[in-house]
């Protein structure tokens, strides 16, 4: 956690100097920037861009509803609209976009966005995250396009318990789309699990297991209060500490291994050298390393997962400005960021409940973890 006196001289120290020029309307604008930093001396590195806010599951943590109001369809970004706001980030820095949604495999042009952003050049990764229904069909299409790492989300390997969880008869499929992944050659599979007391934490052990035969590590998640978590409670959160006890009562001593750069994910080995993380984002922030933000289906940009507004890059684009010129917005706002969210909610200890209501979150669907993306 950072100190207070620590984040105080940080929050005082001026944005990156950069040369200025005028806007149009005197105001002083960056030229064009490289890398900026945000407040906290953050870059921006990386970015989740969502395809679609629909979603073919239903799972309780995160859109425990039946009925959502989607984004208008109109408002929703072209292939090449994607592509465009994409180089105006890669022209800032980011090197590494992830594929998200909603379901991402839902929509349609999913691989013409994979080929689209395989031929920028200063993306050196591409990864996508599904929750693997419909990844049979297209995981080979998807390794030729030139996705370079899947993760997909699979939190029990019980029939019974997908169909509690997600109000979906699915689990043969996502175990079928992570065969056909692996047989596609696609390297670095990995598997998300959200760990959830009472729910699946009596299942860490064979999702270890079941990672190994399927050739992906195992990555497991602390439950989050984001948005559509509407039933979240501290209780129901099972800690990094917590699951490291409970998996080295079963295997043994757990040593951990040195972390990758900014990834979320502490990684650790077990005595068999079988290796696997935990996200720790509940009790263990990594705000202060963080260089990622998010691009909505309809081309809103939020600065940090639990930020209530993004800034609207849609309207700029079709309104027919230049990449140069939303660089500069982008680089404007990211030189403000001081987000820290997952801290700032852990500082709250037991008074954490939801971060929002039902009610709130029809208010805008911005809001919900399927419309930013995870
Ligand atoms: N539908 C895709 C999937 O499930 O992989 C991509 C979008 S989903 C929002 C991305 C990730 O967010 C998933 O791994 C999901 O488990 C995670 N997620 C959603 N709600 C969460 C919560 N309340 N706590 C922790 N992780 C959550
Ligand atoms: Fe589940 Fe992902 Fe769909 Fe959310 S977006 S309901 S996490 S499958
Ligand atoms: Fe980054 Fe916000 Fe997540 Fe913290 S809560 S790691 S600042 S996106």
């Amino acid at each position: 956690m950072i100190q207070a006196q620590t984040l105080g001289e940080l929050l005082s120290k001026p944005a990156v100097p950069i040369a200025t020029s005028a806007h149009r309307d005197g105001a002083p604008r960056p030229e064009q920037t490289q890398a900026p930093r945000d407040r906290l001396d953050r870059p921006l590195r990386s970015l989740r861009v969502s395809l679609i806010d629909m979603c073919n599951l239903r799972c309780n943590y995160c859109m425990p509803g039946e009925e959502y109001a989607w984004l208008p369809r109109d408002d929703i970004l072209d292939v090449e609209e994607t592509g465009r706001l994409v180089e105006a980030f890669t022209g800032l820095g980011v090197e590494k976009v992830r594929l998200t949604g909603g379901e991402p495999l839902m929509r349609r042009e999913v691989r013409q966005v994979v080929e689209r952003l395989a031929g920028i050049p200063q993306i050196r990764d591409i990864s996508l995250t599904t929750n693997g229904v419909l990844l049979a069909r297209h995981a080979e299409g998807l390794a030729e396009a030139g996705l370079h790492r899947l993760t997909v989300s699979l939190d029990t390997l019980q029939a019974d318990r997908f169909r509690r969880l997600t109000r979906r008869d699915d689990l043969h499929h996502v175990l079928k789309g992570i065969e056909a992944a692996h047989s596609a050659g696609l390297e670095n599979l990995k598997i998300n699990t959200v760990v959830m007391r009472g729910f699946n934490d009596d299942e860490l052990a064979d999702l270890i297991e079941f990672g190994t035969e399927s050739g992906a590590e195992v990555r497991f998640i602390e439950y989050m209060d984001v948005g559509g978590a509407t039933q979240w409670s501290l209780d129901r959160v099972v800690s990094k500490q917590q699951m490291l006890e409970s998996l080295r009562q079963r295997f043994g001593p757990i040593q951990e291994l040195s972390r990758n750069g900014t990834a979320p994910a502490d990684r650790y080995a077990l005595p068999d050298g079988t290796v696997f993380g935990v996200i720790a984002s509940t009790t263990d922030p990594f705000c202060r390393t963080c260089d990622r933000s998010r691009l909505t289906a309809d081309g809103v940009w939020f600065l940090c997962l639990y930020a209530a507004d993004g800034l609207d890059l849609r309207s700029p684009l079709r309104g027919g400005a230049s990449i140069d010129e939303i660089k500069d917005l982008i680089a404007e706002k990211w030189m403000q960021r001081s987000d820290r969210g997952a801290e700032e909610r852990a500082e709250l200890n037991s008074l954490r409940g939801p971060l929002y209501q039902i009610e709130d979150l029809r208010k805008d669907p911005h809001r919900e973890m399927h419309t930013r993306g995870g």
